[in-house]
């Protein structure tokens, strides 16, 4: 018998809006690059190569501008959490993994019905291939006709309706759980304009929670203690940061959160990874790093020697939770 998988991929890791690199971004990035350049990293193919491998990521590459989606395997399960247009990149992804063939069966959870959550839709292409199977679960009213609006005409020319798979939407608000054998998925309702929905997936005695669009204007223990105790031990926490810690309190009530409040969530928690997700779509990869690497510092300030791994979600990127 094969050993459990239990693994997650970003495949959409921006906040609000998809956000595609600039040409001025990449400008930058090369101009950084060649600043540190040297005559040796030059001299022959194997040099070149190895100077662009240990380039940081925010220069070789970028975080990702694609609108949230994240995908879950375990224990031979697909769950997808979110349908930004992240779940674009990963249909073509699984087009070869039997999905091509409609032989493909997926679980996908949505947070909420915001654009930036559910418009990669209509553009996963699994969805027109006759024979694949996929649940879309929420816990919010009328999930179905949501759906179907932003498929309808003034807004969109292929309907909701015209997927050759088979998609069955299913509201989860009275049920306690979702269980795909012996995985287990739970939610919460989150502070977020119209609510949206946390996710823990548990597996193997490793868990995964997955909490965007999230706002915490009690920050006293007694009002953060559901949360903490619904990502309490997560293996891997993915966490809505989209603004700086002064930033989340200009901007009272836009729903959003900070790597801060992650930080101080997850020590709480006893969390063992903690990937900021949900980028703010103003900032450049530059940027992020910058407030990554001040939320290192407050880390450290707040929890010496906590051994709280701290990570920028990044698409493509895998967490692969049996590894450890
Ligand atoms: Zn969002
Ligand atoms: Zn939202």
């Amino acid at each position: 018998m094969s050993s459990p998988q239990f693994k997650v991929t970003y495949r959409g890791v921006r906040g609000s809006i998809p956000t595609p690199l600039l040409a001025s971004e990449i400008e930058e990035k090369v101009t950084r690059i060649l600043e540190t350049v040297t005559p040796d990293d030059l001299k022959d193919m194997a040099s070149r190569k190895a100077f662009i491998q240990n380039l940081p990521i925010h220069l070789k590459g970028c975080f990702g501008g694609n609108s949230a989606c994240v995908q879950v395997e375990a224990g031979g399960h697909l769950i997808i959490f979110d349908a930004g247009t992240g779940l674009r990149i990963l249909g073509l992804d699984l087009l070869d993994k039997g999905f091509g063939q409609g032989e493909g069966e997926g679980h996908l959870f949505l947070s909420h019905t915001h654009w930036d959550h559910i418009m990669g839709l209509p553009f996963f292409v699994p969805f027109y291939r006759k024979g694949n199977r996929f649940k879309i679960y929420g816990a919010h009213p009328d999930l179905r006709d949501r759906l179907m609006n932003q498929q309808s005409p003034p807004h969109f020319p292929v309907p909701f309706t015209s997927y050759e798979a088979d998609v069955e939407v299913v509201e989860i608000r009275d049920m306690e759980c979702v269980e795909l054998g012996p995985v287990r998925v739970t939610w919460k309702a989150m502070a977020h304009p119209g609510v949206s929905y946390t996710y823990r997936v548990e597996y193997e005695g490793k868990s995964v929670v997955y909490s965007t669009d999230a706002e915490y204007k009690r920050l006293e223990p007694e009002d953060l203690a559901p949360t903490v105790e619904f990502f309490r031990d997560a293996d891997l926490l993915i966490f809505d940061s989209q603004y700086t810690f002064v930033e989340g309190i200009e901007k009272e009530d836009w729903g959003h959160s900070s790597t801060f409040i992650g930080v101080d969530l997850a020590v709480a928690a006893n969390v063992k990874r903690l990937a900021f997700f949900h980028h703010e779509p103003t900032y450049t990869d530059t940027k992020l790093m910058s407030v990554f690497g001040q939320t290192k510092k407050y880390l450290k300030a707040i929890a010496p020697g906590n051994p709280l791994e701290l990570m920028i979600s990044c698409e493509g990127k895998t967490v692969d939770l049996m590894a450890d």
